[in-house]
């Protein structure tokens, strides 16, 4: 192999309390398709305690195949709960950057705290990584990522940076989208910095699909959707179990930490029903088709698992990690509500499914994240939206994207005024949210950029909020 393979860094993500996967991918021409060749490639991969690698604690080999465009994906075993490691790569002989990462706790410690991050919505052509950069200096135990990792459009000019190529469709087209996005240092380091636990959203494959639909009729929209979640897996710190299988994927999962908090990760595309009267974004009262109650965002088999999940762990959190806005987020025209279709406004009755599984008393302290807005909203999510004397049941923090463009902020201040239960709304900031999570509150920092178009942007505390253990709501501090 000639050039240096490991030219999109490493990352580790999905921690377990003894296990955590480590990623890389061999592509000493990454934008060309890999350029790592047609064989299978042996690599070593190390895990220590220092950064330094004098304390090896385990390490192996395993074969980079032509076939996952030479990725690999380590499961390592046998780890010690709630404890840093460093590891490295080794192929032929190149290292690797260092990678650092964390074990969740054991299953039955109550850890006093957790720091994590979350964003998404990282459209390269808006902007530079500076979040990414400062989220490094964040001091987080694990990132979570909401989706929009890459954005399959093809480059346009007149941006902050371009997308190399026509918009991605096949398999090599994909490749070379995630190569483009993860050649971006500040990326590679937020990575190498934290574990990721990672969902994706509509742009990892195309705008606004639905399950086997495309928006625009497509016959061979499964032939890309394989390409697109073949490429997703390969670029991602996934497990095994995630493997795509032709075009479908098992991307839910729960990772727990300790009896602190439960993370739900929910595919909220793969399985959805198409949104209602399309090709319409925003409809009325008079689109009935919204309000079919077997329309499904997550699908009956993700429904239930979700469920079955959330059962009651006295004290613990459960931390939905989701795509799209969760709350009723009308935005009033000429008198009338209009709804986002592809939000979770477009299938109000599997909303009102979900949250009614929250009310169960033994799962509260419910915090939904969700990204896609390309907006800040920080809202009480109720029980059912059409009675406004319903309880609230859960919290929803809705992150600034972290660099694609939003929309106007006299649009966002109606949508608020027109939704009591909405608490914030900016869409002005391009940014992350920060949460510091102990047994008996989270407490969430908007940390957002001075300039997104500026690689040296510098961030600061926009708001602060506090969510109670076990009382919906945010309260801003
Ligand atoms: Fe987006
Ligand atoms: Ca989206």
């Amino acid at each position: 192999m000639a050039g240096y393979p490991f030219t999109l860094g490493v990352a580790s993500g999905s921690p377990l309390p003894a296990s955590v996967v480590l990623w890389t991918r061999l592509a000493p021409e990454p934008l060309e398709g890999g350029g790592a060749g047609a064989e299978p490639v042996s690599v070593r991969w190390e895990v220590a305690h220092d950064e330094r690698f004098t304390q090896v604690v385990q390490s192996g080999l395993v074969a980079a195949l032509p076939a996952n465009a030479h990725s690999v994906h380590v499961e390592v075993q046998g780890l010690e709960p709630a404890r840093w490691y460093f590891y490295r790569f080794v192929a032929g002989s190149d290292d690797s950057p260092v990678g650092r990462t964390r074990t969740a706790p054991a299953r039955l410690d109550r850890p006093q705290r957790l720091r994590f991050a979350f964003g998404g919505c990282q459209h390269f052509e808006h902007g530079y990584y500076a979040a990414h950069r400062h989220l490094v200096g964040e001091d987080l135990d694990l990132m979570v990522f909401l989706g929009d990792y890459v954005y399959e459009g093809r480059g346009r000019p007149g941006r902050v940076r371009r997308h190399a190529g026509a918009e991605a469709r096949s398999l090599d087209q994909y490749r070379n989208r995630y190569a483009q996005y993860k050649l971006d240092p500040d990326l590679q380091d937020l990575h190498a910095a934290v574990p990721w636990l990672v969902t994706w959203d509509d742009h990892e494959v195309d705008n606004d699909y639905a399950g086997a639909s495309p928006l625009a009729p497509d016959r061979d929209f499964l032939l890309r959707r394989t390409a697109a979640y073949r490429a997703y897996f390969e670029h991602m710190p996934l497990r095994e179990a995630a493997r795509p299988s032709g075009a479908e994927m098992l991307l839910r999962a729960r990772y727990d930490f300790g009896r602190l908090v439960r993370f739900h990760v929910l595919d909220g595309r793969q399985h959805r029903s198409p949104q209602a009267c399309r090709p319409a974004r925003r409809v009325g009262p008079q689109c009935r088709e919204r309000l079919d109650s077997d329309r499904t965002m997550l699908g009956a088999v993700q429904e239930r698992w979700l469920r079955s999940g959330l059962a009651a762990v006295p004290g613990r959190w459960n931390v939905i990690a989701q795509q799209t806005l969760m709350a009723r987020a009308s935005l009033p025209v000429g008198g009338e509500p209009r709804f986002r279709t592809d939000a979770w406004d477009g299938y109000p009755a599997a909303r009102r499914r979900l949250l009614r599984a929250v009310t169960d008393p033994g799962a509260r302290s419910v915090l939904v994240l969700s990204s896609d807005a390309h907006t800040c909203f920080v809202a009480g999510l109720r029980s059912d939206f059409l009675d406004t004397r319903a309880p609230l049941v859960a919290t929803e923090l809705c992150g600034p994207s972290l660099t694609s463009p939003g929309r106007s902020q006299r649009r966002t201040d109606a949508i608020v005024r027109a939704n009591p239960h909405i608490e914030f709304g900016n869409s002005t900031r391009r940014g992350y949210f920060v949460l510091d999570l102990t047994v008996e509150r989270c407490v969430a920092r908007l940390r957002v950029l001075d300039d997104v178009t500026r690689p040296g942007s510098g961030v600061a505390t926009l708001a602060r909020f506090a969510i109670e253990a076990g009382r919906p709501g945010a309260q801003r501090l």
